[in-house]
């Protein structure tokens, strides 16, 4: 699956920038493409959505359960939990509201969810993945709802819509804007969470850096990209949040994947100079959080 032209700007997509490894699953390579006309990037040659699953399969990665990767699991759990509060107070100071009704489109496990139905907030998830949904129903109590259901809900239904690094996994990004203006409630916030080739991180790793996870990401959104595509379907940016810690883990990745001595140390280092440089220039941020309204 490839798109001849850029779904940002609508030039022809012509030129591979570099190609890159899924070091994930998969070891192979697939070329990056860059737009000419807006500095968009694609991956190209991705799996259909026939083929995708399968590089959704990490056994591999999963039973690597030595010392090194239970610290870096270890510290991806901590974070999360500071996260999830991190999430929250955004959601209610951008949106304004104490409680209100809310989508999270790609809900996985369904953690934050969970956390957001405990704030009082009415809450829907959409997962793709079986296996999330049900260990989101066993474990947390939590229904989510397969993605063919996900896009049928009447207009106006929700106060938010959030997708926390889930565009990039998306089939054609911009054919989902249409239905995120329809049943978004008229002011309601769209919170869209997303890795940042602009990054200190990304610069610092190039080719090796673990975000760009193809072909399971398969765009990769400048900050003007992804404001740009917002504005096309009648969004306008509110604002922008940082999502810090994610420097960390994805230079631990990163340092992993080029199989470096001490991955953790030289990764929590890159990780720290990515955090530093982000307080000073936002758009420096490992990863970043888009908030639009309508
Ligand atoms: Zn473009």
């Amino acid at each position: 699956m490839t798109e001849s032209v850029c779904p940002v700007c609508g030039e022809s997509l012509a030129g591979i920038e570099f190609v890159c490894t899924d070091f994930y699953v998969s070891g192979e390579k697939f070329p990056v493409l860059l737009c000419p006309g807006c500095g968009f990037r694609m991956t190209g040659s991705a799996p259909d959505a026939e083929n995708i699953g399968r590089y959704y399969q990490s056994e591999e990665y999963v039973s690597h359960s030595n010392t090194r990767q239970g610290l870096v699991n270890q510290l991806y759990h901590a974070v999360r939990q500071y996260m999830l509060g991190r999430k929250y107070r955004m959601i209610s100071r951008h949106s304004g509201l104490p409680t209100g009704a809310i989508l999270d489109i790609g809900a996985g496990t369904g953690y934050f969810l969970k956390m957001m139905n405990g704030k009082g907030w009415d809450t829907t998830g959409v997962e793709v993945s079986e296996q999330a949904r049900e260990f989101a129903e066993t474990q947390l109590g939590l229904s989510l709802l397969p993605e063919e259901q996900g896009w049928v809900f009447p207009d106006a239904s929700f106060d938010v819509i959030t997708l926390w690094h889930v565009l990039e996994h998306l089939p054609g990004p911009g054919t989902y804007w249409e239905a995120f203006n329809r049943q978004i409630k008229p002011g309601g916030t769209l919170f869209i969470a997303l890795p940042n080739p602009a990054s200190y991180d990304a610069g610092y790793y190039r080719d090796y850096w673990a975000a760009w996870d193809v072909p399971r990401h398969l765009w990769h959104f400048m900050p003007g990209n992804i404001i740009r595509m917002a504005e096309n379907h009648g969004f306008y940016l509110h604002g922008i949040c940082r999502l810090p810690f994610d420097a960390f883990y994805v230079s631990m990745l990163s340092e992993k994947y080029r199989k470096s001595t001490f991955p953790v140390m030289r990764g929590m280092a890159v990780g720290m100079a990515s955090w530093l440089i982000s307080l000073l220039s936002k758009k420096k941020c490992s990863s970043l959080v888009y908030i639009f309204k309508i």
